[in-house]
């Protein structure tokens, strides 16, 4: 077993103080609930900056960054040629709520990526694609009820937050305070990799769409059973459903093409996120064309956005995209994660602790259960109080991870060998 020479963990008392301060005026101190750090027992870092494969808190102290911002950073934070596009994009004005061309020409790209996406709309946020999706897919159909999977997240519009009662046959019930019950109940919740139940329901209710991420990410990662996407594919469409697949993480990350050409899936509706605004805010969501067609103004399903397509998000998203497509890109992305895979699996291993190590493309989470994985109810078995402390040692050792064992961890462009090593050893010594 290596050993490395751990020095004190560093001291955080500025991130500490800041906290403190947030907390008067914003809600838990921070804008997402899953960054106050809870699950993991400690408080946030405040981070000052970022640079390629690390980011500096406020304490001066550099981490090997695994959360990349929850994934839009493929290429690293502040890439160079991100941000000279971005200083250009911003000098000739930050938005202006009528077209540009940018849009266009990410749509383009966006389309040649995924040619399911005849039509891409442009919104700001994952939850706005997944929302503004569903709506379609219920007025395309004409049906009200939803399928989604246990343990899937799709953002936090109504209709995504209700959990099903006692299974899949069971309505939602509202899985936070203020959705209404009415709401919640067109909702119905599914196993993942569990063709069986996806059919019960899909006979027993009419169902407008099933929407799920083709790689659960929000579990952890979960990897679809051989022949599950396109046992989906099969039964949404003989039950007359749409299916949407949800790749707001999956989305140029898995593969190019996303998921869906990575398992050769093509959905009705597929809504992106994250990587193709390249850090800034934006989703998307597009499909067959003569359902996206019903999308106001050509149609009449009502959709909006004050900054949605803005130019600075739509230039953060062409560069990063550009980025992805010089040659050699998902080779290295895919390179680095195995090796972090198979040592993070290695490390367990050495140090006897039950852990099962999943990871699809770029993506990729240590569960600590003997597993396997297969789905909510097995991701949930992971011993979460021990991810709580492996995820302090490793921060005190200078690795910044998701802060929750339902995570995944994202890997760059910018990581190079010598961070996986790294953070192999501060892995090793954590585990030990
Ligand atoms: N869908 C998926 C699969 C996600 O992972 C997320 C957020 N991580 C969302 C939708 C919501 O995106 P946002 O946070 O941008 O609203």
């Amino acid at each position: 077993m290596t050993t490395v020479d751990r020095p004190a963990a560093p001291s955080t008392e500025r991130s500490e103080r800041l906290f403190a301060e947030a907390q008067e005026v914003i809600p838990g101190g921070v804008n997402s609930p899953v960054r106050a750090c809870r699950a993991v027992g400690t408080t946030p870092l405040f981070i000052e900056r970022g640079e390629g494969a690390y980011v500096f808190d406020a304490d001066g102290n550099r981490y090997i960054d695994y959360v990349l911002s929850w994934g839009p950073l493929v290429a690293g934070h502040a890439h160079p040629k991100v941000v000279a596009a971005l200083s250009g994009a911003l000098r000739r004005g930050s938005s202006f709520g009528a077209p540009t061309a940018l849009e266009t020409e990410l749509a383009h790209a966006v389309r040649a990526a995924v040619p399911s996406m005849e039509l891409v709309r442009f919104v700001n946020s994952g939850t706005e694609a997944t929302m503004s999706a569903l709506r379609l897919a219920r007025a395309y159909t004409g049906r009200e009820v939803i399928v989604k999977l246990e343990g899937g997240y799709h953002g936090h519009s109504d209709g995504l937050l209700a959990k099903a009662g006692s299974g899949p046959l069971t309505l939602g019930a509202p899985d936070s305070p203020g959705v209404p019950a009415a709401v919640a109940a067109t909702t119905v919740t599914v196993p993942f990799n569990d063709l069986a139940a996806l059919e019960t329901v899909l006979r027993s209710y009419a169902v407008a769409t099933f929407i799920l991420e083709p790689v659960p990410a929000n579990m952890g990662v979960v990897p679809p059973a051989p022949g599950y996407l396109a046992g989906v594919r099969e039964l949404t469409q003989r039950y007359g459903a749409l299916l949407i697949l949800d790749e707001v993480m999956t989305g140029f990350r898995t593969a190019y093409g996303g998921a869906q050409a990575l398992y050769d899936v093509r959905p009705d509706l597929t809504c992106l996120g994250k990587i193709i605004g390249g850090g800034l805010p934006v989703g998307a969501y597009g499909g067959r064309r003569e359902i996206m067609a019903m999308i106001s103004p050509s149609g009449a399903v009502y959709q909006a956005g004050t900054l949605s397509g803005n130019p600075l998000a739509m230039t953060a998203g062409l560069a990063t995209l550009a980025l992805l497509r010089e040659p050699g890109a998902y080779e290295r992305l895919e390179s680095l994660s195995a090796r972090l895979e198979q040592g993070l699996r290695e490390a367990a291993q050495t140090a006897g602790v039950p852990a099962t190590v999943t990871r699809v493309g770029s993506l990729l989470t240590l569960f600590f259960t003997p597993g396997p994985v297969t789905d909510y109810a097995t991701a949930r078995g992971a011993d979460t109080v021990r991810f709580a402390a492996f995820y302090r040692a490793m921060r005190a050792g200078g690795v910044y991870l998701p802060p929750s064992q339902f995570e995944a961890l994202f890997v760059s462009l910018a990581h190079t060998e010598g961070d996986i090593e790294r953070t192999l050893d501060v892995a090793r010594a954590a585990l030990a």
